[in-house]
Formats: structure tokens, sequence, C-alpha cells
């Protein structure tokens, strides 16, 4: 793929990105089946798990098939890899061709074949990062893949970067000034944390500092936080979500900042978590990815354990990739109700939206072979106008949510206890 050499003006990273869907289809579909092939007969644990299956390669040709294939989850990785020291039987490659082994937590040893792949470039590009840029790249550059991984990716754009690695606000900010940086890679928390302390030690941040742009992942960004930063620090905020196991930037966002551009270096799919089972667009459920570009880790079918659904609507910005929506939590907090889930931390962002609730509690019940969901609120303010308040917070949980509610609530104060579950399920199989 060539990249695009059109300098800070040229739009796209490189062809991938602006494939037709069917031409996209098409090159998933076989790159998925030359790693699983390659997994099968390089990667003892991955051919296990499949032989268990009962799958051969030659039965993995499209995206669609690989729901016969077991998810793996990190939990399980920790395990094959405390059985099968050090990969867990994953390493589908002679150890002498692995360039790099990351470490992340559990601990769970990453292999890396090759530098040379370029997938976090396209979300560096697309935020907007070029030469000319001087950039401070706040992750970690050991043990985790961010640091590194980020510097090369960043490169790749032709920016420069200044290996600065985490912490210490003080150097940061100092750094920031005299260098003039104009990108920051890290969280949206650290870099807000180093705005504050230049305004603490007298800095007008809009005046003094350079900065453009700013490139967040590995934390939500909330959207009064980009506003802030966008509206009152004139920063242009991108975001992507990466996760560290299968190796990488998993989705990233485009100037229009609706979502997130599948990356064109996995297979991604958005199931059931307890069938495995594909959704489509606009239902939610657990994040699996297979990385189709590092023939050295053996991974089919990878659980992030983090919730959220895509759609497939054409993007304004020209990028053809399906865009991943919010991550709405993790698959322990989510339950299934009429077929679909219902995860905590969203219900708490739609419901705690509406200024008179103080506290809310989802309880689903079995009624008539059906699954009744109600929703108890408690409100702050009394006075509240509760049936127009009934019929919005239903409105918009439905939108949101998915899921229609059979009953809203209103509960005197302190029925619902301070310390609750968001979601109670009180249903009995009989
Ligand atoms: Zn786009």
């Amino acid at each position: 793929m060539a990249m695009n050499t059109a300098g800070r003006s040229g739009q796209y990273f490189d062809d991938l990105e602006t494939m037709r869907s069917e031409v996209r289809e098409q090159y998933l579909n076989q790159r998925l089946s030359q790693v699983v092939s390659h997994a099968y007969y390089h990667a003892p644990s991955a051919r296990e798990i499949l032989e268990k299956a009962g799958i051969v390669p030659s039965q993995i040709s499209t995206i669609r098939d690989l729901e016969k294939v077991p998810i793996i989850r990190k939990p399980d990785l920790i395990e094959w890899q405390r059985r099968r020291p050090p990969y867990g039987g994953f390493l589908a490659v002679p150890p002498e061709d692995v360039e790099r082994i990351f470490i992340s937590p559990g601990p769970i040893y990453e292999p890396l074949h090759s530098s040379r792949i370029k997938w976090f470039a396209r979300a560096f590009y697309a935020a907007g990062f070029r030469k000319g840029d001087i950039v401070v790249n706040t992750f970690s550059y050991h043990m985790s893949p961010a640091g590194i991984l980020f510097h090369e990716a960043l490169r790749d754009c032709g920016a420069t970067v200044v290996v600065i690695g985490t912490g210490n606000t003080e150097i940061q900010l100092q750094t920031m000034l005299d260098l003039r940086v104009t990108g920051f890679v890290g969280t949206p928390t650290f870099l807000m944390t180093v705005i504050k302390k230049a305004e603490e030690m007298g800095h007008d941040f809009r005046h003094d500092f350079a900065l453009e742009r700013a490139w967040f992942t590995g934390e939500m960004l909330p959207l009064s936080l980009r506003k802030t930063l966008e509206t009152d620090y004139r920063i242009t905020t991108s975001q992507a979500y990466a996760v560290t196991e299968p190796g990488g930037a998993i989705a990233y966002e485009c100037p229009q900042q609706s979502g997130m551009h599948f990356m064109d270096d996995y297979v991604i799919e958005i199931v059931d978590p307890e069938t495995g089972k594909q959704l489509g667009p606009g239902e939610v459920g657990e994040i699996v990815v297979t990385p189709v570009h590092n023939i050295a880790w053996g991974l089919v079918r990878f659980g992030t354990g983090d919730m959220s659904s895509y759609t497939t609507e054409p993007c304004p910005c020209g990028r053809t990739a399906p865009r991943l929506g919010a991550l709405v939590g993790r698959t322990s907090d989510a339950i299934k109700v009429r077929g679909m889930f219902v995860v905590a931390r969203q219900a708490e962002q739609v419901v705690l939206s509406f200024e008179p609730v103080s506290r809310f509690q989802i309880v689903v019940k079995r009624q008539q072979q059906r699954d009744e969901m109600g929703l108890r609120v408690e409100l702050k303010d009394e006075a509240a106008d509760r049936e127009q308040l009934a019929a919005e917070l239903g409105e918009k949980f439905q939108n949101l949510c998915r899921l229609k509610l059979d009953r809203i609530d209103f509960v005197a104060r302190g029925v619902i206890p301070e310390k609750h579950q968001t979601i109670v399920d009180e249903r009995t199989w009989k």
C-alpha cells in the first residue's frame, strides 16, 4: 500500500482506509484464513483449541466462520502461559524471529515479529499529526507496547517525537514550553493535569503554549472534558481504542469525531459474550479481535471484555471501515434482557444525565415467560414533573440502550440504599 505523500493536506494514510466494502471483506477474509492456518500449523495451543472445537483451518475462510472458534480471554491467556511458558503455546514463528516482547500485567508475554507494521500510523495520521509537529509521547516506553509503538507510528506520519514517557508534570510542562511542542499523546486526565499545573504556575496556557492537537487512548474521554479542551484551550482532540494483549490500536477516530473506524489489521467482531455469536450494527456486545498483521502471535478471537456496538453508516470523512461506538462498559457488568445486553455504566450515563435524579436501580424480573425491566428512581427534587421526566427518561433509555423499560417507579428517598447494585437480576427460571 502506498503511503499518501500529499503532506499535511493528504487525508488518508493509505489506500486501505478507503477500500470499497466488498474489497475490504475480501481482503480481511483472505488475511484471516492465512493467519488461522498459520497459527494452526505453528502455534500448538491455537491448534489444540481449534481441534477441540472440531475445526480445521480450511473451515475458516470468512469472518462469519469465526463464530465456530472459541473466544480466548485474558485469564485464559494467563493460564495458558503459566502452563506453557513463556508464550502459552501461541508463538507461531521461531523464537529467534521475535523482534520484541511486550509484557502486560498478568504477566502476559506478547511476541511481535516485525516493527514494520504500520497500524498505529493510520490513527495518528487521521488525528492530523504530520511532519513539522513536535510531539510529547507521555506513554510508558517500557514493558507495554504503548510508548515505542506510538513513537514509531508518529514517525511514520513525519512528526518529531520527544521521548519523554510517563509522569513528572513539571518536566513535561517545561519541555512543552521550551520545545514549542505542538502535539500531546497520552491520557486526557494527564493533559488536564499538565494544563492545570501550568495555570497554577501563572501561565496562560492558550497563549504561552503551542499545543495544537492531542491524541488519547487508555481512558474514556468524557464529552465535557473534550469540549473544554477544544473550546477553552483550542486543542484538536482525537482518540483511539487500543488493547494491549492482541497488540495495538483496534479502532481510531477521524476528524468527524463520531465513532472510531475499525483498523484493517484486525478482524473485529461484536459478539454475544455468552454464545460467541456475531451481532449486527447497533447491537451492544463484546469486542472480539483477531490480529491479522502479527503472524508471530497465534491469537485467534481474543475477547477484550469491553462492550460496544458498531455502525456501517457511511462516514463523511471518506474512510469506509465500520465505526465502533463509545465503550459502554465491561462484560462483567452486563446482563441480558430479552436477548439484548444492558450494561450498568451505559444505563448510568443515560439515567443520571437527568438533573432531578439522585439514585436509580434497574430491576429485572421474570413475568409470564417474559423479562420485565423496571427502573426505580429517587429524586433530588420532589417538585419535578414526574410524568414528563418518565416520558423523557423512557425515550432516551430506549434510544441509547435499545431496550424498552416496562415501568418507571418513583420511590421515596432512602428506598435505594447508598451502596447498591445498578442492575438487580431477580429472575427465576422454572
Ligand atoms: Zn470517518
